[in-house]
């Protein structure tokens, strides 16, 4: 492990161009469920799998029982951001990293101070009415009872990206624009299962690959260091 986290910071030392990628397992060491992992909360009080109940189809079906999971299980308004977050918002105001990309939704690396974050699935701190595309932010929808609404009688929608919605055109072509220009690529607390986000990293052409994650990997990268361990405590443990 102390090799692996030395090779990590020889490599952050040399790089002036990081780009990193996260995913749920960013978020969870902030405490924030993670809705996909099987922790039988969710099949306790909701009838439907998560994914089902996190696409587009069933917010306009059944809009009452897609907000009482996304209220309760999505949400989460009071996470605080973790070494992981800090750590990559130091190594942005230090120069050395130039884009933090990902899969979350919680805007946990504004909160730690990251500028550059390109949100591929959205985020929960912005609402738009559908109709008039009227502008609400989250407390305004939390505190909602029921299906929260806009004065002029329409549906407010998450900016969040549901299963069957496509990734904003803008957000991908950033994305894929810093991953081609990264010398250096840290991949960190996701197992790259979600498509098509997973995709983009394939972009990479840089020099040194990096995968942090505690758990099994879905899909495999051919990574020039894998340290198989909690996102926040390697991140911590990098000197600027
Ligand atoms: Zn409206």
């Amino acid at each position: 492990m102390d090799e692996k986290l030395k090779k990590l910071q020889k490599i952050i030392d040399e790089s002036n161009n990081i780009v990193f990628f996260g995913g749920a397992g960013v978020s969870t060491e902030s405490n924030i469920p993670d809705f996909r992992s099987a922790d039988g909360i969710f099949h306790m009080s909701y009838h439907y799998p998560p994914e089902q109940v996190v696409s587009y189809s069933f917010y306009m079906k059944y809009p009452e029982e897609f907000y009482r999971f996304y209220k309760s299980k999505m949400m989460v308004l009071d996470a605080l951001p973790n070494p992981a977050h800090l750590k990559l918002a130091q190594l942005e105001r230090a120069g050395k990293l130039k884009a933090v990309i990902t899969q979350n939704i919680d805007g946990l690396h504004q909160k730690a101070g990251s500028k550059n974050v390109l949100e591929l699935h959205g985020s929960i701190w912005r609402n738009y009415c559908m109709d008039c595309n009227a502008f609400y932010e989250a407390k305004k929808v939390k505190e909602a009872t029921g299906i929260p609404t806009c004065f002029c009688g329409g549906m407010i929608k998450p900016d969040v990206v549901l299963y069957q919605e496509g990734l904003n055109p803008t957000i991908i072509e950033q994305t894929i624009a810093a991953i081609r220009g990264a010398d250096t690529l840290i991949i960190g607390g996701t197992s790259l299962a979600v498509y098509p986000a997973a995709g983009f990293i394939d972009y990479f052409r840089g020099n040194a690959l990096v995968v942090i994650n505690k758990s099994h990997m879905e899909r495999s990268v051919q990574a020039d260091l894998n340290i198989a361990a909690p996102i926040g405590e390697v991140l911590f443990s990098v000197a600027i």
